[in-house]
């Protein structure tokens, strides 16, 4: 295989999708990262989604494999499964990232809420973190990539959400810190209004709007001509900081936003 991945063993967590009109940022990102020559584990909490990505990808002429596995309590096993065919891991990307009903500004979200979207948004992704770098660390390589979000740091009001994300981004430069000595590299995306199934669908019903009213008001908040962004732009972003061509890059986190989170007022 040819390509800017040539050669890499990469893990993508949430790489399947909410079924819809448009492609999900984990399913892009796996498309991507086998279109550039990388393998591919491809990892959902529902399998199915998982093995719907794949199929695409070997439809392609790609290499990828499914697991079904949830990021909270699984993510030692995500590690082993894909050591246990490769021998080692040279990136993993955590996709992982959902919104709750529950959830709202400070003075008005249940604690259910809070707990759920934190365990699933920032502890699975610190217990996989924890899982990977031990391999990556004793290999004295490795890229690593969080999908964030400009919520952590230009919120709607929705505080699990937006901490959860906040919480995500720490972690990145925390890991980036603590395993540069290691060779190892973690980068954070924070994604603005991306035109996914999860994104327009999963806050229409929040704003009371039909999907077709819900792009166009979500186009309409994006500074950049074009309106919103798509999953391939998020993919574009993580390819660049899983490849060898971001080798002096490690804990950035980069908006990929079309301007919103440069806007102020
Ligand atoms: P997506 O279509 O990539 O779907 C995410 C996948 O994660 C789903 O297939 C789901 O089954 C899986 N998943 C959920 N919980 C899991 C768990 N516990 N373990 C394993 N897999 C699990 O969704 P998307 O809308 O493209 O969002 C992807 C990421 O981008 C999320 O982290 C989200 O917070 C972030 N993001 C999205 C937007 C947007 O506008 N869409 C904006 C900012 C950030």
């Amino acid at each position: 295989m040819t390509g800017r991945l040539a050669g890499k063993m990469a893990v993508v967590v949430g790489a399947g999708q909410q079924p819809g009109e448009t492609i999900g940022n984990g399913k892009a990102i796996a498309l991507t990262f086998a279109h550039e020559g990388a393998e591919v584990l491809c990892v959902d909490r529902d399998l199915p989604r998982a093995e719907g990505t794949v199929a695409e990808i070997m439809a392609a002429g790609g290499t990828a494999f499914a697991l079904g596995a949830d990021i909270v309590v699984d993510s030692e096993a995500i590690v082993a499964a894909a050591l246990e065919r490769w021998g080692r891991i040279d990136i993993c990307v955590d996709n992982v990232g959902i919104g709750h009903r529950g959830d709202g500004p400070a003075h008005a979200h249940d604690d259910e809420a809070f707990e759920t979207v934190f365990a699933v948004n920032f502890t699975g992704a610190r217990r996989l973190v924890k899982a990977v770098l031990a391999p990556m660390r004793e290999a004295g390589a490795g890229s690593i990539v969080l999908i964030s979000s400009l919520a952590s740091t230009a919120g709607a009001n929705m505080v699990a959400y937006e901490i959860s994300k906040a919480a995500l981004n720490r972690l990145a430069i925390a890991t980036a810190l603590g395993s540069a000595k290691r060779g190892v590299r973690c980068n954070a995306i924070l994604p603005g209004l991306i035109d996914t199934p999860m994104g327009v669908g999963g806050t229409a019903e929040r704003d009371g709007r039909d999907l077709a009213a819900q792009r166009e008001a979500r186009s309409a908040m994006v500074p950049l001509k074009g309106g919103m962004g798509t999953a391939w732009d998020v993919a574009n972003a993580a390819l660049f900081l899983a490849s060898d061509e971001a080798k002096f890059v490690t804990g950035v986190l980069l908006p990929v936003d079309g301007g919103q989170g440069a806007r102020i007022g």
